[in-house]
């Protein structure tokens, strides 16, 4: 039998109107928990196409993803060609019922008899809560093909994949894996670095994923022994651009040691506008930690919120050593922090001079020790990414800090 499937339906996915997310989601988690992604689909609101997908896909396929069309509305035919694809009735399902009660009830809304369709499931169906929206996901299984179908929402699917991961990917099935995760090199350089681990341990399977400014590197293979080996060795041959081996993001990492160190943390941002406060503030618990964010932009918002001196700028300019340093130790002061971080530099594309070209970014950390300052030169081409890389070689900085790297 063939890995999985992943089928995404919804006529908004044909016209274009809407990027198939969830198959991307879907397929990067299958590959994660050794199911990787045999054939991705992507059909209408079509009950007669998609029973005839799922038919082929019994018995052929270990797993069926399946999103959209859950709702209670006459374009949602999932259910309806489940029960045609499986060869069985629909009913009322009990477990669901409840759940879509619960849900409507939690959130004080009345519901309506046409929310209770979303109740009505296939013969069989095992009900998988959705803990963030209304329509119950359910899983089936014929002829060694166990079939998921999941609501159509981003946010409801992943609730659904996050609360029921072990329940819908059967156990042992695939190799273990490491996932190394690295940042400030592309990917041909880690690549390079690699190719020596790659010759030692043939048997172990190595991929690359570049997802800018981040690149992940996954080790996996059925027997752990050689595993753990090429573990090691790959972590001292990819250096310091390393900063996770349990597949935590940077702000997650650095997050978990301010906590772990009783230590807070204020930023004082101009080129990035806040990108470091917000990874930061994305990772639950960062409460315990941050302090606060002071986004100075314009000169005289560096001057009257951080205290860095006009002649500061008029003498060395917005984008420089002087100055950074400066922000930080401003912020560290005002916003009362243990360790302060400050950016500041020309996004681009325009701005740059022959002395500063675009991509020019200044980067200063205050800790209880000093302060630590490093300058940048990205690809000034592309501003998202001048700021993204940035956000993440502060934290990085930041982190190379907490770990006395
Ligand atoms: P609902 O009860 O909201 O109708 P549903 O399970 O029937 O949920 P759909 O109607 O198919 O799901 O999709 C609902 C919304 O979810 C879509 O309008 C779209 O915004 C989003 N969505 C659906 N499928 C995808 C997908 N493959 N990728 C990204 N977003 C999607």
């Amino acid at each position: 039998m063939m890995g999985s499937l992943i089928i995404s339906t919804g006529d908004e996915l044909l016209r274009g109107a809407l990027a198939d997310t969830n198959g991307a989601f879907l397929a990067a988690l299958c590959d994660d928990m050794g199911v990787p992604c045999a054939r991705m689909a992507i059909i209408g609101d079509d009950e007669s196409a998609l029973a005839d997908l799922l038919s082929d896909a019994i018995g052929r396929y270990v797993l069926v993803l399946c999103s959209g069309g859950l709702g209670p509305t006459t374009d949602d035919v999932t259910t309806r060609a489940v029960s045609r694809a499986f060869g069985v009735p629909l009913e009322r399902n009990p477990l669901a019922r409840a759940q879509v009660e619960e849900r409507f009830r939690q959130r004080g809304r009345a519901m309506s008899p046409i929310n209770l369709k979303q109740a009505d499931l296939p013969v069989g169906a095992v009900v998988l809560e959705n803990p963030a929206g209304t329509a119950p996901a359910f899983m089936m299984t014929a002829s060694g093909t166990r079939a998921v179908f999941l609501p159509g929402p981003p946010v409801e699917l992943q609730a659904v994949m996050d609360r029921h991961v072990s329940a819908i990917f059967p156990s042992g099935v695939g190799p273990s894996r490491v996932v190394l995760r690295c940042t400030g090199e592309g990917e041909s350089i880690l690549q390079e670095r690699m190719m020596p681990v790659e010759t030692a341990f043939p048997g172990v399977r190595v991929s690359y994923r570049a997802s800018f400014p981040e690149v992940s590197i996954t080790l996996s293979s059925a027997d752990p022994v050689p595993l753990w080996q090429c573990r090691e060795k790959a972590i001292s041959a990819i250096g310091e651009s390393l900063f996770s081996t349990d597949g935590c993001s940077l702000a997650e990492r650095m997050i978990g040691l301010l906590t772990e160190r009783r230590l807070t943390v204020a930023t004082a941002e101009s080129c990035t506008g806040g990108l470091i406060s917000h990874l930061l503030t994305l990772v639950p618990g960062a409460s315990a930690c941050v302090r606060g964010a002071v986004v100075a932009y314009d000169n005289a918002v560096k001057t009257s919120a951080l205290g860095v001196p006009e002649e500061v700028l008029r003498t060395k300019g917005a984008v420089s050593e002087e100055t950074v340093c400066a922000m930080a130790q401003g912020v560290c002061q005002s916003l009362l922090a243990d360790i302060a971080i400050a950016t500041s530099g020309i996004a681009g594309p325009t701005g740059g001079s022959a002395d500063k070209p675009a991509g020019t970014v200044h980067i200063a950390v205050v800790h209880p020790l000093g302060i630590l300052h490093r300058k940048f030169l990205f690809n000034g081409i592309n501003r998202t990414r001048v700021i993204a890389a940035s956000a993440a070689a502060a934290l990085k900085m930041t982190l190379d800090l907490l770990e006395n790297r």
